[in-house]
């Protein structure tokens, strides 16, 4: 199975891959216009816990549903400066500003 057999987890949109392979091996080529999300589960989860960190699950989600989740405030994006649970309030106050001037429709999700 390919990245690309997955489609949108959100709203189940196909997705293509970003580009051609030259090579006739099982190498697997990224999706356009989509983010890959990878879980190795946790330890609250009755669905997904990979205990020894030797399995995970993969999911899809396109651009324009990783864009409505991140303006509802369910994205938290996670550098090594900020810590996530007091960069989620910042951003989620930016976004709010954003969305209020129309600046925030077209870009990256961080
Ligand atoms: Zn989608």
């Amino acid at each position: 199975m390919r990245y690309t057999d997955l489609r949108c987890a959100k709203c189940g949109t196909a997705v293509e891959p970003c580009m051609t392979s030259t090579q006739d091996d099982d190498e697997d080529i990224p999706p356009c216009d989509a983010l890959l999300f990878l879980s190795y589960g946790n330890y609250g989860s009755r669905l997904f816990d990979s205990v020894m960190g030797d399995e995970y699950l993969l999911i899809i989600i396109c651009d324009s549903c990783a864009a409505e989740l991140r303006e509802a405030g369910n994205v938290i994006h996670v550098t090594k400066e900020q810590p996530a649970v007091t960069r989620r309030a910042e951003k989620q106050e930016r976004w709010r500003r954003e969305g209020e001037e129309g600046t925030g429709s077209h870009g990256h999700v961080q």
